[in-house]
């Protein structure tokens, strides 16, 4: 079936522009240097009873949701996968509301898959959504379910990818022929034999210099190298990458994304 894949956004932690820095790529002109906080969305073409019907997939919900879901016409939500719980991934969970609402006349809450560690710190953040007791009136109507290895939304299956972010294991997605991993700064060997005969690879790339939970642009070639997929797309970025510049430098077959490319998949 096909799909698209939307990146949303493809900053790191504190988005670009950083805040009080005015280097050169955070004042560049080039639209493709500004970048929100990461997020990837995966849609399609329901094609059964529903024919004509547009699924959509939501991959983490950072600060910069409201923008990015306004920016992509993002009118429903199918279902929200989180790799882990940081605050660049999670925070912007609360703006699901008005999609939720829409959701629950459907049919019911919008299921949100997240590991247990991450279910564990999501019902920290938004107890008021997610107690037992919860009563605000207009909280999210989300419910948490437990990630599996094999997750089924609306017929497409979203296998969990485990990777490393520096000391902790979080999640990352394969769809079809599509892998979306991001935060990485190790993967696990049994993970590769999850990413054979990818088309399309997304993987995360901080700057070129190391950093303890995110991999450099050499590291990211590195497995991009190993994987194989006919083309990586790198996100996560910081201030320290032109888009253009960087790009030139990169092999074929890679390249830096930006915020609202949007790429084919088969699913
Ligand atoms: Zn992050
Ligand atoms: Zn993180």
């Amino acid at each position: 079936m096909d799909g698209r894949l939307t990146f949303l956004g493809t900053g790191t932690s504190m988005g670009v522009p950083t805040l009080g820095c005015e280097c050169a790529v955070g004042t560049s002109a080039d639209p493709r240097d500004g970048r929100l906080r990461p997020a990837g969305l995966v849609r399609w073409q329901e094609t059964g009873q529903e024919a004509g019907q547009e699924r959509a997939v939501v991959i983490d919900t950072g600060p910069d949701f409201r923008e990015q879901a306004l920016r992509a016409a993002l009118k429903r939500v199918d279902a929200v996968f989180y790799t882990h719980s940081h605050a660049d991934h999670v925070l912007g969970l609360d703006d699901l509301r008005p999609l939720s609402f829409a959701a629950l006349r459907e049919g019911g809450p919008i299921p949100l898959y997240a590991s247990a560690e991450t279910a564990a710190a999501l019902e920290q953040i938004f107890e008021y959504t997610f107690s037992a007791q919860a009563t605000y009136p207009t909280r999210a109507r989300v419910q948490l379910k437990p990630l599996a290895e094999r997750n089924a939304v609306q017929g497409v299956e979203f296998l969990r990818v485990p990777v490393w972010h520096g000391e902790m294991e979080i999640a990352g997605f394969r769809f079809g022929s599509a892998a979306y991993l991001t935060d990485v700064s190790a993967i696990p060997d049994q993970s590769f034999a999850l990413l054979e005969g990818l088309e399309v690879l997304v993987l995360s790339a901080l700057r070129y210099k190391p950093h303890p939970s995110h991999a450099t642009v050499e590291q990211a070639l590195g497995w991009a190298r190993r994987i194989g997929a006919k083309q990586t797309w790198l996100t996560h970025i910081a201030h320290e990458l032109s888009h253009a510049e960087t790009n030139r430098a990169l092999p074929a077959g890679v390249a830096l994304a930006h915020d609202g490319l949007t790429v084919a998949v088969t699913l």
